[in-house]
């Protein structure tokens, strides 16, 4: 068998241009343009590329884009007190704290003092607790992309054996929320699971966020199975680097139903649901019927 590859790139790309149309209609029939705030703190060369890539995408979209640049040695007050005037801000509709931030400042505090309806990014923890608990919650972008992809290739879960690989906050465990939420039976592995392999083979949907390269071989996969690698790991390929995710795709390509590349599958999703989310949230801020589709 050969995989179907799920191309994150086009499905984004078809996300990013059904809200462009949503952000039209929304400027033409009420006057409002969702706005993204994204704040920065420091210069770490990864969340550099991640901003820039946010502030483009949210250009191009039709939203306003508000970039606020900090330097490392920002105190926490400083960044408590910006915060505070982007939740006080009416056109401002998001607001994402680009992760990681500086070790002097506490994430969890900094993140639950965005306000819960403006926090895109889903990580304050009364999202958390939303989601946890099957409410209307902001929910993380990287998962949301994730069940997106899904829905759109199987329709309904409802039943299938999911497993998670990862139990991180940003996707391991809201995306086991989710596939909960579908009705999914959810297994959660993690690094102390006994038998990793024999709990991946068990799994019609295998979900990869670990971020080790290709350490998901093809018979570690249940025949026909989906699976979704969230991996993006650099690795050596002679004098360059390439990206790989945390599964082997060309073994578990072999044996699955359908899998998603690295790059070009989740990576893609993850800016779209961003926008997907901001879109979201200014329809709620302003009591406007929500776009289908765009959230769960
Ligand atoms: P974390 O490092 O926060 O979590 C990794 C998880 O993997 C942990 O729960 C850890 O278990 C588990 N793990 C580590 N080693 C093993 C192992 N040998 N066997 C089983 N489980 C293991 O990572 P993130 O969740 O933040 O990210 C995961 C991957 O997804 C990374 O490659 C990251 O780059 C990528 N990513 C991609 C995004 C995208 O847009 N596509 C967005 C976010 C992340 P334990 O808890 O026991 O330590």
């Amino acid at each position: 068998m050969t995989a179907v590859r799920l191309d994150g790139k086009l499905f984004a790309a078809t996300l990013r241009a059904r809200i462009s149309d949503q952000v039209s209609h929304l400027r033409d029939a009420h006057g409002l343009t969702p706005g993204l705030a994204v704040v920065l703190v420091g210069e770490d060369p990864a969340s550099q590329v991640y901003v820039r890539a946010k502030g483009k995408q949210t250009v191009e979209v039709g939203m306003a884009s508000f970039e606020h640049k900090l330097a490392a040695e920002t105190s926490e007050a400083d960044l408590l007190a910006l915060i505070a005037r982007l939740n006080a801000d009416p056109k401002v509709h998001g607001i994402l704290v680009q992760l990681p931030l500086p070790a002097h400042l506490n994430s969890d505090l900094v993140i639950n003092s965005i306000d819960p309806a403006k926090d895109v990014d889903g990580f304050h923890i009364s999202n958390v607790g939303l989601l946890g608990t099957g409410q209307k919650a902001m929910v993380p972008c990287t998962p949301l992309g994730c069940l997106m992809m899904l829905r759109d290739h199987h329709g309904s879960l409802s039943g299938m054996e999911a497993v998670v690989v990862g139990r991180s906050n940003i996707v391991g465990k809201p995306m086991a929320q989710l596939l909960l939420g579908e009705s999914c039976t959810v297994t959660i592995a993690h690094s102390r699971t006994r038998d990793l392999a024999e709990t991946c083979r068990r799994a019609d949907i295998l979900v990869a966020a670990v971020g080790r390269p290709e350490m998901i071989p093809g018979d570690w996969v249940k025949p026909g199975a989906t699976v979704i690698d969230v991996g993006i790991n650099r690795i050596a390929a002679g004098e360059k680097t390439r990206l790989v995710g945390d599964v082997d795709y060309e073994s578990a390509a072999q044996v699955a139903g359908a899998i998603t590349p690295v790059p070009g599958g989740v990576g893609p999703m993850t800016i779209a649901c961003l926008l997907a989310n901001t879109l979201t949230a200014c329809c709620r801020a302003h009591g406007l019927p929500e776009p289908e589709g765009l959230t769960v």
